[in-house]
């Protein structure tokens, strides 16, 4: 009964899913949206232009510098980072009622994020998504094709920073198939809406 009272508390029921460039998140996150529309995905700002197929208000809603200055400054970001030169950040009203209404939601940010949103709401589950192997996150990362050497050179180099931050995560899941990371998160968002973390 307890874990029942606890399930309504704010952050209670948001998980972040954060991991290196190229791991895999975007399509685990696509796959969600189709396979899972009883959870809310929070649409990032970002002032990176958008890339082929990706539709304003879907992937990301895409926003000029100062557009992003002036959220911002009036406080309507729950958090925000600077990732390969471009500057992404979660709304804070939409999530912010969609936890008020126990509706389950994911964010899908990089780990400067994922250490606010740890400090700002300390109940949220963090799930790392690591690749099978470095090899094989590079390979992904070339392989997408969309992005010239200097933008994969600095991707790269985040992924290394990334990853040696794994151990700070509740969780890790390694992407072996989207299918199967899936199935994993949304058990662990059922599981963590039941039951309260200690602390
Ligand atoms: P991409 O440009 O590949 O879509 O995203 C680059 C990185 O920014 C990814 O690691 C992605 O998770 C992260 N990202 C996307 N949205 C946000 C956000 O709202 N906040 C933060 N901190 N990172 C984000």
């Amino acid at each position: 009964e307890e874990a029942r009272a606890s399930a309504g508390r704010p952050g209670n029921r948001l998980t972040v899913l954060s991991g290196p460039s190229g791991v895999g998140k975007s399509t685990v996150v696509a796959e969600l949206r189709r396979a899972h529309p009883e959870v809310w995905l929070s649409v990032s700002v970002t002032t990176r232009k958008p890339r082929p197929g990706e539709t304003h208000g879907v992937e990301y809603f895409f926003a000029d510098g100062e557009e992003f200055d002036r959220l911002v400054a009036s406080g309507g970001l729950l958090e925000w980072a600077e990732f390969a030169g471009n500057r992404y950040g979660t709304p804070r009203a939409p999530l912010e009622e969609k936890l008020a209404a126990g509706v389950p939601a994911l964010l899908e940010i990089d780990l400067q994020g994922a250490r606010q949103v740890r400090a700002s709401m300390p109940e949220a589950l963090l799930v790392f998504l690591a690749p099978p192997s470095w090899e094989e996150l590079e390979k992904r990362l070339r392989g997408r094709g969309t992005e010239p050497e200097d933008v994969i050179a600095r991707r790269l180099a985040a992924g290394r920073v990334e990853m040696a931050a794994e151990k700070e995560f509740d969780v890790t899941l390694v992407n072996t198939s989207v299918q199967d990371v899936c199935h994993r998160l949304i058990t662990l968002m059922a599981d963590d809406s039941e039951a309260p973390r200690p602390g």
